[in-house]
């Protein structure tokens, strides 16, 4: 069966030719990874405009792991958050802001409490606040279609500016009520978080217990607010200055190891791409403005597929043994591996999940996990990486003779 036919007519409809040209997002985003492009922007000559235009997301060079990770967050919103670990200027900030582009569109709430139809269908009608219940009922509809926003946590944000807090002005007129926070706003958004490892620590807590249960409860006082806040949270850390506690390292879904580009030819072609950015950012953008449009419906198309994604059965068994073999505890080891499998195998246009999808998401689902590793996780990441690998590699291949060392003494 062919890619194609897992579509259905209006997902074939919609397929562009140049999303026929390209078998898959992978494909699309590997295709542009190595094309050469600087001479061509190089004769877009300099516009002198100061604007922020973010770089293109298929203009990043190399880097495919971290790619690839920011993609499956965009396509399976539970993945459970993607962690991007490197020293700076590894274009970890811009690979997150260059997302800006691809990013799919949801139903959103129109009622200040967030209410969904979704609610009605799971909690009934008295799960919804009296004004939708109304509009549910007159057929009318409680969502609207809008993009997904990339919301970023201001470096210097207190706890309060996070979950929420006394709105002032309503205490000045002796009422008290609550300020949305940053969490709230972060719903169905995604919410970056730079450099990580340097917040607070109850702000890292209350964010990652919000994005766990994809709620939370603001109590000041007297009064207390819930808010919804299902979001995608991506951090990044620069490893050099301070570790992440091992309990929150846990907690991200995705981990990505990113290091400096090692070829040089690479280099060299990111610096080009970089420079006639910085010289004509609209230039730029608009040289890869029709293929980011089709990367975004691909996107969304794979969001589509992905809630017929699934693993058989024997397939899921035998991933959840190597986890054991690797000596993960965590069960959100395979929890992240398997949905990040699903949105890997629904970007591929397929909906069945097959070893090879496991085995290209595995290292950033399953490293970093270990506990017994946990307190010294950077010296041991190596072997750890390397182990990961290794077994990787012979998982589901036929086993070669066994050779046994024998060690006495
Ligand atoms: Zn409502």
């Amino acid at each position: 069966m062919s890619a194609d036919e897992l579509l259905t007519p209006q997902e074939q409809q919609s397929k562009t030719p140049v999303q026929s040209a390209v078998r898959s997002l992978r494909e699309l985003i590997d295709h542009y990874s190595a094309k050469s492009f600087a001479k061509g922007l190089d004769a877009l000559g300099d516009e002198g405009l100061a604007e922020r235009v973010p770089f293109p997301f298929l203009a990043i060079v190399g880097q495919a792991e971290m790619k690839l990770a920011l993609l499956l967050g965009l396509v399976n919103p539970n993945i459970g958050g993607i962690l991007l670990i490197g020293p700076r200027g590894t274009g970890k900030t811009t690979a997150v802001r260059s997302l800006l582009d691809l990013l799919p569109t949801v139903d959103r709430s129109t009622c200040f409490y967030g209410c969904l139809p979704e609610d009605i269908e799971t909690g009934g009608i008295e799960s919804v606040c009296p004004e939708c219940a109304q509009k549910y009922g007159e057929g009318k509809p409680l969502t609207i279609s809008d993009r997904v926003r990339l919301v970023e946590l201001p470096l210097n944000a207190r706890l309060e500016d996070v979950v929420g807090g006394i709105d002032e002005r309503a205490a000045a007129n002796n009422r008290t009520s609550i300020r949305r926070g940053i969490l709230a706003q972060a719903d169905r958004n995604l919410l970056y978080i730079d450099e990580i490892n340097l917040l607070g620590n109850e702000i890292v807590d209350a964010i990652l217990d919000a994005a766990a249960q994809g709620i939370y409860t603001v109590r000041r006082g007297p009064v207390s607010a819930t808010y919804r806040a299902r979001l995608v949270l991506i951090g990044s850390m620069n490893p050099e200055e301070g570790n992440l506690r091992p309990q929150i390292l846990d907690r991200f879904g995705l981990r990505v190891i990113v290091k400096g580009l090692e070829n040089a030819a690479e280099r060299l072609e990111a610096y080009r791409r970089v420079q006639s950015h910085l010289a004509n950012p609209r230039g730029v953008a608009q040289t890869y403005a029709s293929d980011s449009q089709a990367a975004l419906q691909e996107i969304q198309s794979a969001r589509q597929r992905l809630k017929q994604a699934f693993i058989p059965d024997a397939l899921a068994t035998e991933a959840i043994r190597l986890v054991q073999d690797m000596r993960i505890d965590s069960l959100r080891a395979e929890l992240t591996w398997f949905e990040s499998a699903r949105a890997y195998a629904s970007s591929d246009a397929r909906h069945e999940v097959q070893r090879e999808d496991l085995r290209a998401v595995a290292p950033m689902s399953l490293r970093l996990r270990r506990s017994e590793f946990m307190e010294h996780y950077f010296d041991n990441q190596q072997n750890e990486e390397e182990e990961l690998r290794d077994k990787l590699n012979r998982w589901g291949r036929k086993k070669p003779t066994a050779v046994k060392k024998k060690k006495e003494r």
